[in-house]
């Protein structure tokens, strides 16, 4: 059985970030606090756990000490907070989603409506709305939505870090024929789209697919939902020991992939599995 991991499978440069940072200040600040989980690898969180890093919903549970920030942001008002309780802020924003909240902010004191390509409910968009707030906001997760948004002479236009290009491109031409005045930002991150495209041609080349990542990891959910469409025999693992040997009847390739926040070691684990079955 010849297995074949997606090279760009696992972490991108910002959940990289946002985890180093982690296991250095849990050594220099132990105990500390996320807001939220760091990333979504619920294994990645339970270690962290391990070492004294405890996920909080709120600021205002935080009584003393070091709070980290996760890879896609928090919103302005949760960094005041933070800041009012004099609290140590370690802040692993990835930098592409700092851009695009300081893009928003700008856009917005500047005077534009500024238009959110993105997903209303994901944290990464409340965050980036929030930078806004001072002025008119929107967010449109699609071209039909964008239908329905006002005539403005200034439009700004940012978009969440994992949208495609598709949308940002079919949205902003929306927006185009609605204002006088139209800037856009290009806040779209590489990593996404990367994955998206090297999961397609893993599940074209593999008679069963392995997408490893969270439960609750929205980009690992989607790459599973890619590779389901080629591939039907694929299947979504959190670690190693959900896999079925059954799975692999009268297969010769199999082919791996995982989400942007699904640490290295649980793909080695998955491997090594495979591997074992071979002997
Ligand atoms: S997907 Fe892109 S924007 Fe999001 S954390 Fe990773 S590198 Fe940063």
């Amino acid at each position: 059985m010849k297995v074949q991991v997606a090279k760009s499978a696992g972490y991108c440069f910002g959940v990289k970030r946002a985890t180093k940072m982690a296991f250095e200040a849990v050594e220099e600040h132990a105990p500390i606090c996320s807001l939220g989980p760091i990333i979504h690898s619920p294994q990645l969180v339970k270690t962290l756990e391990d070492k004294g890093v405890c996920v909080i919903q709120r600021v205002e549970d935080i009584e003393k000490g070091a709070v980290i920030v996760r890879s896609h942001g928090v919103t302005s008002s949760e960094l005041e907070a933070i800041a009012a309780r004099d609290l140590t802020i370690i802040d692993a924003t990835c930098p592409f989603v700092k851009n695009a909240q300081e893009h928003a902010a700008q856009l917005s004191r500047d005077g534009y409506t500024v238009i959110i390509v993105g997903e209303k409910e994901h944290p990464e968009v409340q965050g980036i709305v929030s930078f806004a707030a001072s002025g008119e906001v929107w967010v449109v997760g699609s071209p039909e939505e964008a239908e329905s948004l006002p005539r403005r002479r200034r439009i700004g236009l940012v978009a969440q870090t994992t949208q495609s290009y598709e949308n940002l491109r079919r949205i902003a031409d929306l927006c185009l024929s609605r204002s006088a005045e139209l800037r856009i930002f290009n806040t779209i991150c590489d990593a996404t789209s990367v994955r998206q495209e090297e999961a397609r041609r893993i599940a074209d080349l593999s008679d069963v697919v392995l997408v490893i990542g969270g439960f609750n990891s929205a980009n690992t959910n989607r790459l599973a939902q890619i590779c389901s469409q080629i591939q039907p025999r694929t299947y979504h693992i959190e670690t190693a020991e959900q896999i079925e040997p059954g799975w692999f009847h009268e297969c010769t390739s199999v082919g791996i992939t995982a989400g942007a926040s699904t640490p290295h070691w649980i793909i080695d684990d998955v491997v090594n599995r495979l591997t074992n079955f071979e002997d």
